[in-house]
């Protein structure tokens, strides 16, 4: 019987437990979130008819921190994936080491099915909801699968509407007293503009680029020239893509959920297949000629249509997926020609895909580590935001580069170490920071070492 995304999380969990022989009552902590919130969100459909949509959050644990984590929009979002997800963000959260917990959210919905006011509405009516739980200190969301900083903002607009309007957490009933740039904090990834970070939608795609190359560097592979194919056309995977690209890598294939291009001899240009799927909305039949992209071109650069599945089986040098769960699986695992998986997607490889991989010496780059990019410039966000600053895209460009590097510093020497796989070491990593927080909040906890 196959595990779900949660349950395969779980058993991850246990294993990397087990090897630190944590504390059965932390152990017991993680293996279940501290609360699950399911909420109904009635929206008003364009034609009159109002439509029933299931939105859930997940605080899956605060051991060090305010609970953060995205929020997803796809027909796919359900409880089972919101745990997962959610349990992931603590463990990335303590991994490169920002002050917050793990949470995270989402809504059953094919957003692409909605209109843009449908699409407000629903957003503004499921922050409606959420607000008793969410807040600055309390639970902070941000952007993920099909949302973007414009959501950000009506979620920040709407969630200062709400509090206002019932006075709800300010107890002395005076918002006068809450600090200046208070109600941006409740959210991250949002317009620039709007109280947003300079380089947070790079964030995840720029954060990944580091750590491939700081492992290729530790393994003393030169990444000039190495091949790599991109699955997911996205925000994480669009940013990927052009970094990769500007260090010398080159990316030969990119697909999004409807189809992709594959191009044995290197996409030229990914800005302009960027800017095509940006015109066309699919990433299919963008063959880019300078800034001219087209079906006819495809001939001439020797390219080939490629399917969002078959790109993880293509003869490259390094495989991203960057779009969803559980896309490598015992099934196709056999297959990948790629001797490194770059997981930029959360949770995209399955148990049995990575006993696979161990068995044909296929390095995993773990989710935890690869996509962190996005909360640790989320944290950065909302440290300006609270104390009502500005930093410059150079500044938080070049933090975000030194703590990637640092955190894959802490996994490759738990590598070593524990003579494991990277997976099994950012685990461990995570699990000794938790370890930390969780004895020095608990009393019981003073007298273990
Ligand atoms: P996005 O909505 O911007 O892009 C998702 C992409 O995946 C789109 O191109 C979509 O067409 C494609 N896709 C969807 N289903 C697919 C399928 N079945 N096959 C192939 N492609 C498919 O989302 P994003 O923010 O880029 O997130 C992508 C992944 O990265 C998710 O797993 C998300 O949880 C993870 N992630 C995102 C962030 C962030 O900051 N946005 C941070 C950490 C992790």
């Amino acid at each position: 019987m196959t595990s779900s995304t949660w349950e395969g999380a779980q058993k991850r969990l246990a294993r990397a437990a087990e090897r630190l022989a944590l504390n059965p009552l932390l152990l017991a902590e993680l293996l279940h979130p501290d609360r699950t919130i399911n909420v109904s969100v009635p929206v008003p459909m364009d034609d009159g008819h109002v439509e029933l949509f299931e939105g859930y959050r997940v605080q899956h644990s605060n051991i060090r921190g305010p609970y953060k984590g995205g929020l997803r929009y796809h027909p796919r979002v359900d409880m089972d994936e919101v745990k997962a997800l959610a349990f992931w963000m603590t463990m990335k959260t303590a991994l490169v080491d920002v002050p917050f917990g793990g949470s995270k959210g989402g809504i059953t919905v094919d957003p692409k099915k909605l209109s843009g006011e449908e699409l407000e509405r629903l957003t503004r009516e499921f922050t409606r909801k959420l607000t008793p739980v969410i807040g600055p200190t309390m639970d902070i969301p941000a952007p993920d699968v099909n949302t973007n900083p414009k959501i950000m903002q009506w979620i920040r607009e709407e969630y200062e509407r709400e509090i206002k309007s019932q006075k709800l957490n300010v107890k002395s009933g005076n918002e006068e007293k809450m600090p200046k740039g208070w109600y941006d904090a409740v959210v991250t990834g949002k317009p620039v503009e709007k109280g947003g970070s300079e380089g947070r939608v790079e964030a995840t795609g720029f954060g990944g680029g580091h750590v491939l190359l700081s492992f290729l560097s530790k393994l003393g592979k030169d990444p000039a020239g190495m091949t790599v194919a991109v699955q997911g056309f996205g925000n994480v995977g669009t940013h990927l893509a052009e970094v990769l690209a500007a260090a010398g890598m080159n990316v030969v294939a990119l697909s999004d959920s409807k189809g992709g291009i594959y191009i044995p001899g290197g996409i030229e240009d990914i800005g302009a297949v960027e800017q095509c799927k940006a015109e066309k909305g699919i990433v299919s039949g963008c063959y880019c000629i300078g800034s001219v992209c087209d079906l006819h071109n495809k001939e001439k650069l020797g390219g080939q249509d490629v399917s969002p599945e078959k790109i993880l089986t293509l003869p490259v040098d390094i495989i991203v997926p960057a779009a969803l769960e559980n896309v490598l699986t015992e099934e196709n695992a056999p297959r990948v020609q790629a001797k490194f998986v770059l997981e930029m997607a959360n949770g995209p490889t399955t148990l049995a895909a990575d006993a696979v991989f161990a068995k044909r010496g296929i390095t995993v780059i773990p989710d935890i580590l690869a996509n962190a990019g996005g909360v640790v410039v989320s944290y950065y966000e909302w440290l300006q935001n609270m104390r009502k600053e500005r930093w410059e895209k150079e500044e938080v460009l070049a933090k975000l580069k030194k703590q990637m590097e640092t955190a894959v510093e802490s996994v490759w020497i738990h590598a070593q170490e524990y003579k494991v796989s990277l997976r099994e070491a950012a685990y461990i990593a995570a699990l000794e920071r938790l370890r930390k927080s969780f004895r020095e909040s608990r009393n019981i906890y003073h007298s273990e070492k």
